[in-house]
């Protein structure tokens, strides 16, 4: 992909796209002013009723809650477990020390057909907090170009949203075991109590995709392993990472710069290095026609073909220096075939080639995997294929329980692969929150107009 040049010289040669690393650098944790009524604590107890029940609270429940509130139902309840709007998404960039999304600002969790205050309206509003380099990205995304967006917006823009769409208030800490559907109602059992719904949104995120059993003989992982999303021991001096994708090249990057010697294993033959997660067509409707509509098989093969591990460009200079180096050792091509203690405390990988790879410890970023509601609604409800949800595609309602639906990596087999990303959020939304705030006018339910003057003509 080419940059177009924009203020400071911009690094391109011809067609090909030479990145900026420093555009991984953007400074975390600013004060950023207050909204001006400041989020309240989360609620203690879920209420016994609601119109609707949000399950996670992640940038999709964020973008459910707000669309609701612009459609005008009010009495909605988010439960999630850690209590705080995208804690999840925030805990788990900090522990890799990503301070840029990958995605860019067009992609935010406002509201579609809307007037709202979007991502890149935000971070102008804040001019005078950003740093030259992230101005220059504010500016490629004014001109249309992609544009790195650092997480300390996106934060405080999350926190934007909370406190004008009302979702403070609507938060509980809850952990949320059982949804069961019914013709009229949802009841859903928490940790904390009951709540009966008239409609559920599942929005509960991906979780991480764990190691075959046959890498280590079922249980608990070798002491020294750990996967992406949990810390790794600061006093490694020599670091395995196994996976191909962002989340490997943060865990890298990341034991580079600790003064690690790193041992990176790659299953591909080599790193795939691209802008954005998924091919750019599956962010428009053109892409997403692709995938709707066509006979299963070919989703299927689509989404194997289109979802795979890749990392920012920007990395790739580091990276490629560190390797020249020696201070890193890629694999690539290479499957792990066991993973068991080795001597001296270490942790050993056997790798199919037949090599052995040893380090103070291995982290395994191995992706992650679509929560789609098995666990919680009944094996019957979910009407489970290949991995994926029986949905409506127009309303992603689920086809065996009308009164649930889905935000998030579940619609995938509908939206396609962007399904997982926050710009698959807001068009996933956009369906369900029209379908729930209809079915909500149709029975009755006290849900307030919009003001006119919000709704965007022809959207
Ligand atoms: C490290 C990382 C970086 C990423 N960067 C980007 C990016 O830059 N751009 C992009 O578009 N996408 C990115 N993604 C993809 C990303 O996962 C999504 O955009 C976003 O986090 C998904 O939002 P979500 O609300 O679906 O899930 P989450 O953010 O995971 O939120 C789900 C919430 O539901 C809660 N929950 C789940 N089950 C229950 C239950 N039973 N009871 C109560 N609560 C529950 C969870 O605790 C969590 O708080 C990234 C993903 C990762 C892992």
């Amino acid at each position: 992909m080419t940059r177009a040049p924009a203020g400071a010289p911009r690094l391109t040669t011809g067609a090909s796209f030479v990145p900026e690393p420093h555009l991984l650098d953007s400074p975390r944790g600013r004060d950023w002013p207050r909204p001006p009524l400041a989020p309240l604590p989360p609620r203690d107890d879920p209420p016994s009723h609601a119109d609707v029940v949000v399950v996670g609270a992640g940038p999709a429940g964020l973008a459910v809650a707000s669309a609701l509130w612009h459609h005008g139902v009010r009495d909605v309840v988010l439960l999630d477990r850690g209590g705080r709007a995208c804690g999840r998404f925030f805990a788990r960039t900090d522990l890799l020390g990503q301070h840029v999304l990958r995605s860019p600002y067009e992609h935010h969790p406002g509201v579609e057909g809307f007037r709202d205050c979007e991502l890149l309206d935000f971070a102008r509003l804040h001019w005078g907090r950003l740093t030259p380099t992230e101005r220059r990205e504010v500016r490629m995304a004014q001109a249309g170009h992609r544009s790195v967006v650092p997480v300390d917006v996106f934060e405080a823009y999350c926190e934007h949203l909370v406190t004008t769409h009302g979702v403070a208030e609507r938060i509980c800490r809850a952990v949320v075991r059982e949804v069961l559907p019914a013709d009229d109602q949802v009841v859903v059992h928490t940790d904390r109590g009951t709540v009966t719904a008239r409609h559920v949104v599942l929005c509960p995120g991906e979780e991480r995709v764990l190691a075959p059993s046959s890498w280590w003989d079922g249980g608990a992982a070798p002491p020294g392993v750990t996967y992406w999303d949990e810390p790794v021991a600061r006093d490694a001096r020599r670091q395995v990472v196994v996976g191909a994708g962002l989340t490997a090249a943060h865990l890298v990057t990341g034991a580079l710069e600790a003064g690690r010697e790193v041992h990176w294993v790659i299953r591909a033959p080599g790193e795939h290095y691209q802008c954005a997660d998924v091919n750019a067509k599956f962010f428009r409707p053109e892409g997403r026609a692709r995938i709707g509509g066509v006979p299963w098989a070919d989703r299927l093969e689509l989404f194997a073909r289109y979802r795979r591990a890749s990392i920012m460009f920007e990395f790739r200079p580091a990276l490629e220096r560190a390797e020249a180096g020696g201070r890193l050792v890629v694999h690539r091509g290479e499957d792990v075939t066991r993973i068991a203690a080795g001597p001296g405390g270490t942790v050993e990988l056997r790798l199919a080639g037949g090599r052995r790879v040893a380090g103070d410890t291995a982290a395994l970023a191995l992706g992650t995997k679509p929560e789609i509601g098995l666990g919680l609604l009944p094996a019957s409800a979910v009407g489970e294929r290949d991995g994926w949800p029986e949905l409506d595609e127009r309303t992603l309602a689920y086809t065996h329980a009308p009164r649930v639906s889905v935000v998030g990596a579940a619609a995938g087999m509908v939206l396609g692969p962007a399904a997982r990303n926050i710009d698959g959020h807001r068009v996933a939304t956009a369906r369900v929150a029209h379908a729930v705030a209809g079915s909500l006018r149709r029975e009755g339910s006290s849900v307030d107009a919009p003001p006119r003057s919000e709704v965007k003509a022809g959207v």
